[in-house]
């Protein structure tokens, strides 16, 4: 009830939620407590959380941020939502999202801008904003997200919070909606990395519904917490700290890796040599499988279909003329193009060979380090509208976390202070990126400085 006065109070202006139904959290809220009666709940029983709007939930309207699902309601449970309702989770609603994940900035939602609580003239980041700006402004304890590109890491960097996007396969993508399947993961963000430590451990597992999930023991994701980082090796790429980083966060960054010295921890230069490519290679491998995935919205299965039409080619082309918002279009013809006879050898192909590159680079690195640290985003949160008229800059704001989907790699964000920004306290992430599986040891190295 607390959270739900608040989101009454608050979500108006910051708009971090698309849906939310107050009578079924409170049902959900009262079995929680029936369960506690009973000595049955488990850690996360009875804890209000907020869905990223990308998941698909029986009976919730679920829209992906897009006027194409504004008429969706959900036949069935994504196995992340299954997995919180049976852990007693209470679902306070679904968070505003950028339109089918693509953005920076949350602003090509068709549901509206959301605001940044610490400055409510700047971007929440995104495309899982909705999600970042609901925790960070306490209309929910934690949220989920997805990353594909960042959007965990870059959106809880922008709004103060720890956000974590596992390794490849960890957690189902059974009912979430398809961005860019080969790099798609979902993941928690929350206040702490011991909040994130017990929601991985409700959200991570085989899932025989998602071909690429990974068949493997479940793990305890709190093991870690509280071990010494003594002797631990944090490799810092050079590429990272280059051109490009604005120069608060660099100074914020810089200063929480010298707390790690002080933890016991040995700094290492690493490089990853080909990390100018990261950016060039997901906007060629990205917008290909999305423009496969969102061929299915074509007005006959799902979603939006357009009141008049000539004829059945017509209904699909008008249907998604007026469904899709300018990212997603524009996502659509890059791929289209780069699948097309004739240039899927140049672009599409050539990418996937990079992208091998990118993977060995880490590799390699990880011969010589137990983590690599860096900044998140190159900047702090920027204002609503000043990037939005241009593509190339807002896809810069990914430069650091692409290269982790790429290689599949689990990558994290931690607050690691504050940037002063024209007279104001804006929050600075640090990344943390781990070699495969190594969740528990990076959850651990996040801990130990908050
Ligand atoms: N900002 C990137 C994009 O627009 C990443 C998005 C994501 O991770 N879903 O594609």
């Amino acid at each position: 009830q607390a959270f739900l006065q608040r989101i009454d109070q608050h979500n108006p202006e910051i708009n971090a939620y698309i849906t939310i139904d107050a009578e079924r959290s409170l049902a959900q809220a009262k079995a929680a407590d029936a369960r506690i009666a009973a000595g049955t709940a488990q850690p996360l029983t009875g804890i209000p959380i907020a869905q990223k709007d990308i998941f698909v939930a029986n009976g919730w309207k679920t829209t992906c941020g897009s006027k194409m699902l504004d008429n969706f309601i959900g036949p069935y449970d994504a196995t992340v939502i299954k997995l919180f309702d049976e852990a007693g989770a209470v679902n306070l609603g679904k968070t505003n999202m950028d339109e089918f994940a693509m953005g920076s900035s949350n602003e090509t939602s068709y549901y509206g801008k959301v605001q940044n609580p610490w400055d409510r003239t700047r971007v929440p980041g995104g495309s899982s904003g909705g999600s970042a700006a609901a925790v960070a402004a306490r209309l929910c304890a934690a949220a989920t997200g997805t990353d594909t590109g960042g959007s965990i890491r870059q959106p809880a960097s922008l709004c103060g919070l720890s956000g974590l996007k596992p390794t490849y396969g960890l957690v189902s993508r059974y009912g979430m909606i398809a961005f860019a399947s080969s790099l798609d993961q979902a993941g928690p963000m929350a206040k702490s990395c011991e909040d994130m430590a017990l929601m991985m451990n409700v959200m991570t597992g085989f899932d025989e519904r998602d071909s690429t999930s990974l068949q493997r023991d479940k793990e305890d994701y709190e093991r870690e917490l509280g071990k010494s980082l003594q002797g631990l090796r944090v490799g810092l790429p050079k590429e990272f700290f280059a051109d490009g980083l604005s120069s608060e966060v660099a100074a914020v960054v810089e200063s929480a890796i010298a707390e790690y010295r002080k933890l016991g921890a040995e700094i290492v230069e690493i490089s990853l040599p080909n990390t100018q490519l990261s950016i060039p290679v997901y906007y060629v491998l990205a917008p290909a499988e999305a423009s496969s995935n969102l061929s299915r919205f074509d007005g006959v299965r799902y979603g939006h279909r357009a009141a008049e039409y000539d004829d059945l080619l017509d209904m699909y082309c008008k249907s998604r003329a007026e469904g899709f918002g300018a990212e997603v279009k524009r996502r659509i013809l890059i791929g289209t193009y780069v699948l097309s006879a004739g240039y899927y050898d140049a672009y599409y192909l050539k990418a996937q060979q990079i992208r091998r590159l990118i993977a060995e680079d880490f590799a390699k690195a990880f011969t010589q380090c137990d983590v690599i640290m860096g900044p998140t985003a190159p900047g702090t949160a920027f204002r609503s509208g000043e990037k939005a008229n241009d593509p190339v800059s807002m896809y810069l704001e990914d430069l650091y976390t692409i290269a982790v989907n790429l290689a599949g790699l689990p990558g994290m964000s931690i607050p690691a202070g504050f940037a002063s920004v024209d007279g104001k306290q804006l929050p600075v992430g640090l990344q943390v990126i781990g070699n495969y599986f190594d969740e528990a040891r990076m959850l651990n190295v996040g801990h130990a400085y908050q």
